[in-house]
């Protein structure tokens, strides 16, 4: 009897072992779902930004495209991002916003170029956005809202994608989401010998606004004062750095 049950003990602890073992097995890497699901978002972000080039009009102002080129190149470059790819746009708008789009693109309205007072802040915008983008928050925020099918049916334009992008464009990811890109956007900023204040003092600056709160983050919980002491705390845990004065 106690026979039989010291085998009934390996079998079981054996299928434990077993289904730990399995559980560790990268099987979205080995079937490539990883891969399939990457080439997905491109075409949903392609798709959705062919959507606002045809109703938007697209800056021409050279300025406003160097600032913003050169402050995305400084963030990849400094943070060795150079394996994802980001497509920059500005373009004529006078909401302050800008949000990013699945398969790397950032979408930056010019307002929000003219609402900053530094490039520094802008700069912390960018980050932030980036930041989604690297983190892969986007297709997180729309799997959870639509699911699969309305984010492939997107890539067929129309209907479905006008819907995905007005989400995008105007709705706050989770508080969990924002304050990762909050971090992840320090963290970008000061490897790039940014100054990472700037974040925080574009928060106050329209936390104080009388302007609707366009910015994705600017109308989620936890409010933007909070975010933005939660940024200044988190600068003043890092080692001293002397920025540089961006000026571009
Ligand atoms: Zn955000």
């Amino acid at each position: 009897m106690n026979k039989i049950l010291f085998r009934g003990l390996i079998l079981v602890l054996s299928i434990f072992a077993v289904y730990q073992g399995l559980k560790e097995v990268p099987w979205t890497k080995w079937f490539g779902i990883d891969e399939k699901y990457i080439e997905i978002e491109q075409e949903v972000g392609d798709a959705l930004w062919h959507l606002i080039e045809s109703s938007e009009t697209i800056s021409t102002d050279t300025q406003n495209i160097k600032v913003v080129d050169s402050i995305v190149n400084q963030i990849v470059i400094r943070n060795k991002l150079q394996n994802i790819r980001f497509f920059p746009h500005v373009i004529d708008n006078l909401q302050v916003n800008a949000f990013a789009l699945p398969g790397g693109h950032l979408v930056v309205h010019t307002a929000l170029i003219e609402k900053v007072e530094t490039q520094e802040q802008l700069a912390g915008v960018i980050a932030h956005e980036l930041s989604h983008i690297t983190e892969r928050h986007i297709s997180k925020k729309l799997l959870k809202e639509f699911g699969v099918a309305i984010l492939t049916g997107a890539t067929g334009g129309g209907e479905g994608a006008r819907k995905v992008l007005t989400f995008i464009s105007s709705r706050a990811y989770d508080r969990t989401l924002e304050s990762e890109a909050d971090m992840q956007a320090i963290e970008f900023l000061y490897n790039a010998q940014i100054n990472p204040l700037g974040l925080a003092q574009f928060m106050e600056i329209m936390s104080e606004s009388d302007l609707p709160n366009e910015l994705d983050w600017i109308s989620t919980h936890p409010s933007s004062e909070e975010r933005a002491q939660n940024i200044k705390n988190r600068v003043d845990e890092l080692p001293i750095k002397v920025y540089k004065d961006l000026n571009i």
